[in-house]
């Protein structure tokens, strides 16, 4: 992999070079606490250092409302969006939601099952990491999350002189041989500095534990009281669902424009937390219990889809970081792990 230093002073010229490529979104801080993608006005205003974003990107490419195609009820016509999908840039996403990302592309990018508008948005768009600290919600290590070798174009280690950057598609390359006024060539001290710090985050994760039969601890403790215990805190509200990076669940429906002349079908991110999730034709609900919906987030995350890049969770902590009943997802999940089996 090639690897090249941004200094300090170059930085903001830096992001202005990626304006070039496209609309440019990066981490800002939108309260107190918390922190999103949005889009970059100032380079002064962009954050690089932050725990978590409140949405992942995948806000990105699947939409939380997306127009899917429109129909003209008259003259028969037929069109899709994709034709106007811009390239635009992510800056300064984590190593755990590029994983997201990929997880992602395995399900809206499966051969023979494209989603097109996800599929065009992810052809467009280029992606950015940085390195991120983890805080005390963040377990992307256990979930084999926190580092990537592929899935970005380039990736920025902090450093004493700035940044060390990771180069990992060939439009990577590209902007570092048409800017190559702003980089740098590595020197054994940019090296120490990247290992040093990387030491540093290794030791600040705070948990250290095998997920490796997670699925299997949750097939053997369907029955325990744990569920019933926490589902009674839960507000059934979907915050877990929404800000996670993998979750995908959505729901669809046609409307057509006053004067009949056009109809849309349109796409909204649902949640499986939400009761009308399990409604199906004839009334019947088959997740009808708030107990059921719980339960059946930490299976779908582990045990129900087969693992790829790793299980469908990347170890964020945005489940347990927004919410709002203050339910620990990592929490919930050692519990069981130390009680192994439950008997009824
Ligand atoms: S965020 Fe918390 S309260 Fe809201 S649905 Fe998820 S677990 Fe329940
Ligand atoms: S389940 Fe929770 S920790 Fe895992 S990826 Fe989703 S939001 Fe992050």
């Amino acid at each position: 992999m090639r690897y090249t230093k941004l200094r300090k002073e170059n930085f903001h010229e830096f992001l202005r070079v990626l304006e070039r490529y496209g609309k440019v979104y990066a981490p800002h801080r939108i309260s107190e606490k918390f922190y999103d993608f949005r889009e970059m006005r100032d380079p002064n205003d962009v954050v690089t250092e932050y725990p978590r974003t409140v949405m992942p990107p995948k806000k990105f490419f699947f939409e939380p409302l997306s127009e899917l195609f429109k129909v003209g009820l008259r003259d028969f016509s037929y069109s899709t969006p994709e034709e106007d999908i811009q390239p635009f840039v992510i800056f300064g996403v984590h190593a755990y939601d590029i994983k997201g990302l990929m997880i992602l592309d395995s399900v809206y990018m499966e051969p023979g099952l494209e989603e097109k508008q996800y599929a065009v948005r992810r052809q467009k768009a280029l992606i950015v990491g940085i390195s991120d600290m983890p805080d005390q919600y963040n377990f992307s290590n256990v979930r084999n999350a926190d580092w990537v070798d592929e899935g970005f174009d380039l990736f920025l280690h902090p450093i004493e002189e700035g940044w060390l950057i990771r180069v990992g598609s060939p439009t990577g390359h590209k902007i570092i041989d048409d800017n190559s006024q702003l980089f740098h060539g590595t020197t054994l001290k940019d090296i120490d500095d990247f290992k040093e710090h990387e030491k540093r985050r290794q030791l600040s994760f705070p948990m250290c534990m095998s997920l490796s039969d997670v699925r299997y601890v949750l097939e053997v403790n369907w029955n325990n009281p744990i569920w019933e215990e926490e589902a009674k805190r839960c507000l059934g509200c979907g915050n877990c669902t929404m800000t996670c990076p993998t979750c995908r669940c959505y729901e669809v429906w046609d409307e057509p424009d006053v004067e009949l002349s056009s109809a849309s079908r349109f796409r909204r991110w649902d949640s499986c937390q939400f009761h009308d999730h399990g409604l199906v034709a004839g009334g019947e609900n088959f997740r009808e219990h708030k107990v059921d919906r719980f339960r059946h987030r930490y299976n779908c995350k582990n045990s129900y889809v087969k693992a790829l890049h790793c299980d469908f969770c990347v170890g964020c902590g945005r489940c347990t970081a927004f919410c709002p009943a203050g339910i620990s997802y990592m929490g919930i999940i050692t519990h069981l792990m130390e009680a192994k089996v439950h008997e009824d």
